[in-house]
């Protein structure tokens, strides 16, 4: 099982923001601003590169969410970043969003 599917099944622990049957929301155990969630679906895709006519649902499902998740850390502004693939810097092989936010971040995307 990869970590994030570990987090999910509850075997690893993780601080918990939002959960329903489709998806999951925690805090990253590493966070780069005062508000960094992690959001995953709680079937493993391994990235954004695998999103596909069957499973798109939950992409869809999160996007739906994430402004209610983003309210309850108390933000109503947040840069959603994906890191698809080695280049891009993508760690953990299970599909997630980065909600990050509560800072001031300016106009630069890198
Ligand atoms: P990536 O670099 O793949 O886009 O992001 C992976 C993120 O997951 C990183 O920001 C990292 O801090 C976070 N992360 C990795 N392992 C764990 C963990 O065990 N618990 C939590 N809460 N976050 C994790
Ligand atoms: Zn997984």
């Amino acid at each position: 099982m990869c970590i994030f599917c570990e987090i999910i099944a509850g075997n690893i622990p993780s601080t918990k923001v939002y959960e329903d049957d489709m998806i999951l929301a925690f805090k990253d155990i590493n966070p780069v601003a005062p508000v960094h969630i992690i959001v995953v679906p709680k079937e493993h895709i391994e990235s954004a590169a695998d999103i596909n006519e069957s499973n798109s649902k939950y992409v869809a499902h999160i996007f739906e969410k994430l402004p209610e998740i983003a309210k309850s850390q108390g933000i109503e502004s947040y840069r959603i970043i994906n890191n698809c693939g080695e280049d891009a810097g993508q760690t953990v092989k299970h599909l997630h969003f980065h909600l990050v936010g509560g800072v001031k971040m300016g106009e630069k995307i890198i």
